[in-house]
């Protein structure tokens, strides 16, 4: 049986960057909204801070104490290093090639910084950040801390030109190491020089893919580096064609076909559980650093 290839339903591009606190310059590639959510489910918000210099500091930069809840902050450091604290006691470094996936299921108070280390360095920052749902039935669950090092992500040869890691789900038989409550497969595609590749993925989930380096091509089409490409949830397979030096964040994952209230840091089902985070935020129900 001939397996039919996903078509590209939407492809989003930015080039304005805005600042996340003073440590994180990003292109805001994603954002909850009634036209996309369907489409991205169970993703939520991409934030590409694509490579910029930092020169040295005593003082890290990045930002303070902040809630969040209902959803996971997934954080892939590509260049420089990130440092995390969480007030479920969840908290680490994370450097080039490592990914922190953080829970915050019924609610942490965090803040997020270069790494002291990298400050005091200065050089060159590059990081993407994820918003996932959660299903309703997990929103309120306890917080979780996964710190996913660069060593024990498996690394698959797709050609002897490119390859994938496999930070979440599984990829014919290589598993990820990274533990998620619904099904979602997350790889990292990196190509030396141009390469023709093919996935398969399974019928009915969203797929996005975030160039991050390099450039595509899809037919006649040609997506530059910062796009994002997000597929119909038809068909099973992607073809494209990279550059040489590519880099790619592919993203796939069964989609939670249940309503999102989005608000500020809060993603949950409903405006009446929007307004009860508030609440238990304001009450220091969310804990404290
Ligand atoms: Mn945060």
């Amino acid at each position: 049986m001939k397996s039919k290839n996903k078509v590209i339903k939407y492809v989003f591009r930015s080039e304005e960057k805005h600042w996340v606190g003073d440590g994180f310059h990003v292109h805001g590639l994603l954002r909850p909204s009634e036209e996309i959510n369907k489409s991205i489910s169970p993703f939520i918000l991409m934030d590409y801070a694509s490579p910029k210099e930092f020169s040295k500091t005593n003082t890290p930069k990045g930002v303070g104490q902040h809630p969040h809840r209902g959803f996971e902050t997934v954080t892939f450091a590509y260049q420089g290093e990130i440092e995390h604290r969480d007030s479920s006691g969840g908290g680490g470094v994370i450097k080039s090639g490592d990914v922190q996936w953080m829970t915050a299921g019924k609610g942490v108070i965090h803040d997020e910084f270069h790494s002291k280390e990298f400050s005091k360095s200065g050089g060159i920052f590059e990081m993407v950040q994820l918003w996932v749902n959660l299903p309703a039935k997990d929103k309120m669950s306890d917080p979780k801390y996964q710190e996913i090092q660069n060593k024990d992500i498996p690394n698959v040869e797709l050609s002897d030109k490119s390859n994938m890691r496999i930070i979440a789900g599984e990829y014919v038989s290589t598993k990820g190491p990274s533990s998620t409550f619904t099904p979602i497969n997350i790889f990292d595609i990196s190509s030396s020089s141009a390469d023709n590749l093919s996935l398969n993925l399974e019928e009915g989930t969203n797929t996005i893919l975030l160039i991050l380096k390099g450039e595509i091509k899809i037919d006649n089409n040609e997506f530059k580096e910062q796009s994002v490409i997000i597929y119909e949830q038809d068909g099973e397979k992607i073809n494209f064609t990279t550059s040489s030096d590519f880099k790619a964040l592919l993203l796939n994952g069964e989609p939670i076909n249940e309503p999102i209230v989005a608000h500020g840091p809060f993603v949950m089902n409903t405006k009446e559980e929007i307004n009860q985070a508030i609440i238990d935020y304001q009450n220091g129900k969310m804990g404290t650093l």
